[in-house]
């Protein structure tokens, strides 16, 4: 299983957030906007068509393998 994992390094914390405003599942979380933005694994589809969003090539990804159990242990 993979999800986006937007690189603190890397994001320029763009006003709006492509990431945050494209992302279809709407899993791009940002506290307010001097905060850099965050993902919810437990709503990111891991689709990484957020790769394409941003202009700064902040999102990288993970993957983790699932339980055994048919759950994922994020
Ligand atoms: S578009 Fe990319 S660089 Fe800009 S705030 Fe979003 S994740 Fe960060
Ligand atoms: S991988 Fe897909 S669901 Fe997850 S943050 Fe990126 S665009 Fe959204």
């Amino acid at each position: 299983m993979k999800r986006a994992l937007l690189d603190p390094k890397s994001c320029q914390n763009c006003d709006p957030c492509q990431v945050q405003t494209r992302c279809p599942m709407q899993a791009v979380f940002r506290e307010s906007t001097g905060e850099k933005p965050w993902v919810d694994f437990y709503r990111c589809s891991g689709c990484l068509k957020c790769k394409g969003f941003c202009p700064n090539q902040a999102v990288t990804e993970i993957s983790h393998p699932c339980d055994g159990k048919r759950r994922m242990g994020w």
